[in-house]
């Protein structure tokens, strides 16, 4: 048969695995492990569910073998099996949902982060075999077929015989050279080591043949070799496992085979209860998003075992939408193995489970906060957008759970922080929360408003994620200080007098305002202001649409558009507040012209559009060339 070659991408993610980028080689073996151990899973699932498979659940095991002289190490599980087509898609080519993403990903990324976010799987193998053959019969099937691979060329799958369902893993272990010692992966101790050290927790039999020099019969100082078949695991899964005898090193691994993510995880959160209902829970807060994270593929869910038998992958009742990013397992020998999905979600039981754990949750990222900082505004940066949908959703229906928890940068501290930390700052005569909103740090801080705010020595919270102001206007409120968005109407620093003299400067300009809205009807009002220090424009919004917020809404794609009232303000003390004065007593069509101009520059000042690009231009040329 010919030889196929492998997908694009999976052939660049070969080459990485072949030329040994990723250096912890000996991953390989849990990776292929943990694929038999999944394998093992799907078979007795169905056997739960499907009467007409059967299976007993005693005679799951996984195998491992050494054959020195043919330099193979053979891993083999009775499993689910593969059939021809399912060999072909899943070892012919990565996961389709991650093929593309590692493209996007590869060209700025270093290499070993791809690794690290799809988890290499299969391909690990090449890292240490010249060649791969996975000899696999479906449950489904009378046919056993073989996979069979020597790396970058290509693959080719023929017909092959194999007594029972499983699969079979063959890897022909490289040679040695200068650098590496591979035949190091043919020592049954060092097998036996790797197993203990990544595998331990796997919840059916690996076992081997191990061999061991004992005292010959009748002998005293004659030893012979004898072999056995040892299970080598030790069969308790981690989350059952004493916490006080459990390594940081050991939930690490088990994290990172369990849920293909190779950066280690923030924090790890194992519990048992016992009580009405008895359960133990270990759960991850991971240190970044996954790449799919914010999109509708990704699947947030716990997995769910009953005393130690997986009953669903992703339980997704157990976390709040808000807590999808993390990761774990639940157990519970309280929960029937044939609950169906449907009862599931009524499940009394799962309810106050979901709820423990949300409460538990809630507790460690509180403690996170507080006691580690710079692992917290790492966990905002990846998941802080999540919280703030949880702030925001369901008419803030959750919003006192998740309202500390979530952060804003500070123009203070020019670093993330909370509400609470702001209002501990405020000053004696500060009243309400300052914020603005707009599409970066940079550009809040060049805002013509921004500079005014911060002379005054206030501290403003830059909103700088699309949810912010929608978080911000259902919250209403913290710790009964309202929020004041600096752009808005109702912002104001003045004193009394102050306000009074402004006013009747306005009231005194009313027919040279008049005049301008002549030209400009899309404002809503014209006025001078206070608000502005050294620049001369600046545009204002009465209501709940800020222009921020007219921006965002109108990206969505439906076909509700808003549109923000908006006020153009100008700097009373500014030269061009006194030309404006001037053009209305000598020349009001001049008037009208700078009243385009002036207002098509607080609108980009803004980010917003202007509609008439070419009039607004030749009217600044004739300017010029005046
Ligand atoms: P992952 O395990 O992350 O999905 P892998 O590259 O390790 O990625 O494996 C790809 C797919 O190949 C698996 O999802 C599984 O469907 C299939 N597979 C691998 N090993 C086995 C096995 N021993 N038995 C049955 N299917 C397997």
């Amino acid at each position: 048969m010919a030889k196929k070659e492998f997908k694009a991408e999976s052939k660049r993610l070969m080459d990485l695995m072949v030329n040994s980028i990723y250096t912890n080689k000996e991953i390989f073996l849990r990776e292929i492990i943990s694929n038999a151990s999944d394998a093992i899973d799907k078979l007795y699932y169905r056997s739960l569910t499907d009467k007409s498979v059967k299976v007993k659940q005693k005679e799951f095991e996984i195998n491992i073998s050494i054959d020195k002289e043919k330099r193979t190490l053979t891993i083999s599980d009775n499993g689910c099996g593969m059939t021809k087509e399912e060999l072909e898609k899943n070892l012919g080519t990565i996961a389709q949902s991650g093929s593309k993403t590692f493209k996007d990903q590869n060209e700025h990324k270093k290499n070993i982060d791809i690794i690290g976010q799809f988890g290499v799987g299969f391909y690990s193998a090449f890292m240490v075999s010249s060649n791969v053959k996975v000899i696999s019969k479906s449950y489904d099937s009378s046919d056993a077929y073989a996979f069979t691979s020597d790396g970058i060329d290509g693959y080719t799958i023929t017909k092959d015989t194999k007594d029972n369902y499983g699969t079979d893993v063959i890897l022909t272990i490289r040679d040695d050279n200068d650098d590496e010692n591979y035949s190091e992966f043919l020592d049954g101790y060092r097998i036996k080591q790797l197993i203990k050290k990544y595998s331990d927790y796997i919840t059916y039999p690996i076992k081997m043949e191990v061999e061991h020099q004992e005292l010959k019969k009748g002998s005293k100082d004659e030893y012979e070799t004898i072999s056995s078949i040892e299970t080598v695991n030790s069969l308790i899964p981690i989350w059952k496992r004493n916490k006080k005898k459990i390594t940081k090193e050991e939930y690490d691994v088990f994290y990172s085979d369990k849920f293909n993510d190779y950066e280690k995880p923030l924090r790890v959160l194992h519990n048992s209860s016992e009580g009405t209902i008895n359960f133990n829970t270990l759960l991850y807060i991971p240190s970044h998003a996954p790449y799919n994270y914010y999109t509708k593929d990704y699947e947030k869910g716990l997995q769910l075992y009953s005393n130690g038998v997986l009953i669903m992958e992703k339980c997704s009742d157990l976390l709040p939408d808000y807590f999808s990013f993390v990761k774990g397992v639940v157990d519970s020998p309280d929960l029937s193995l044939n609950i169906s999905r449907e009862v599931l979600q009524q499940n009394r039981i799962l309810k106050t489970i979901a709820k423990n754990i949300e409460t538990k949750i809630i507790k460690e990222l509180g403690d996170m906060l507080e006691n580690d900082r710079e692992d917290y505004i790492k966990f905002h940066k990846a998941f802080g957008m999540q919280l703030k949908f949880g702030v925001y959703n369901n008419f803030g229906m959750d919003k006192d759970k998740l309202k500390d928890l979530i952060m804003f940068y500070s123009s203070n501290t020019k670093k993330e922080t909370t509400l609470k930390e702001y209002v501990s700052r405020m000053k004696n005569d500060q009243k309400v929360i300052y914020y603005a909103s707009g599409e970066s740090i940079d550009k809040i801080d060049m805002m013509p408003q921004t500079e005014i705010v911060k002379d005054k020595g206030f501290e403003v919270l830059y909103l700088t994620d699309y949810v912010d102001e929608f978080v911000i206007q259902i919250l209403m409120k913290y710790d009964d200080k309202e929020f004041v968005n600096i752009s808005s109407e109702q912002f104001d620093l003045d004193t009394d007098e102050e306000k009074e003299q402004l006013k009747k400067e306005n009231e005194a300009n009313k027919e040279l305002f008049d005049i301008m809205k002549e030209a400009i009807p899309d404002v809503k009002e014209i006025r001078f202001t206070h608000r502005l220090k050294t620049h001369p424009v600046c545009l204002s919004t009465e209501g709940a649409i800020s222009t921020e917020m007219e921006k965002v809404i109108n990206a969505m794609p439906t076909d509700e558009k808003v549109s923000a009232t908006t006020i153009l303000e100008i700097n009373e003390n500014h030269e061009i507040a006194h030309k404006l004065k001037y053009l209305f007593n000598n020349n009001k069509d001049e008037l009208k012209k700078y009243s385009k101009i002036l207002y098509a520059q607080a609108r980009l000042i803004e980010g917003l559009t202007i509609d008439n690009p070419t009039e607004i231009s030749n009217l600044i040329c004739d300017e010029l060339s005046k």
